[in-house]
Order: C-alpha cells, then structure tokens, then sequence
C-alpha cells in the first residue's frame, strides 16, 4: 500500500492537542507516535477521509 504526499495530513493529539510526540513504529506505511504528555498513541500524519475513501 503505498500514499502519496496530498493522502496525509499532520495533527495533533486527539487527546490533549499537543503537538508533542515521538515516532514509536510504522505500520502499512504510516507513523505511529506516542504523545509526550498523555502518552496516547496516535497516527501522524494520517491519512484524509478523502484518502480513506477509496
Ligand atoms: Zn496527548
């Protein structure tokens, strides 16, 4: 599976909204992190809804 650039956008944590995380693993080609301050782990960038529907 492969996404191009236009497929992803950055966000924050949906939990606190910091914008503070560190790469844990990749999975099917995205990034998961782990946010610094509520330890959340969350995909960033993810993929768009457009992106996810197709
Ligand atoms: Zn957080």
């Amino acid at each position: 599976m492969s996404f191009s650039s236009s497929d992803l956008e950055a966000v924050q944590c949906l939990l606190c909204r910091a914008d503070d995380a560190e790469p844990r693993f990749t999975k099917d080609g995205l990034e998961v992190v782990r946010c610094r301050r509520c330890h959340l782990l969350y995909v960033n960038p993810r993929l768009t809804a457009k992106a996810l529907s197709r």
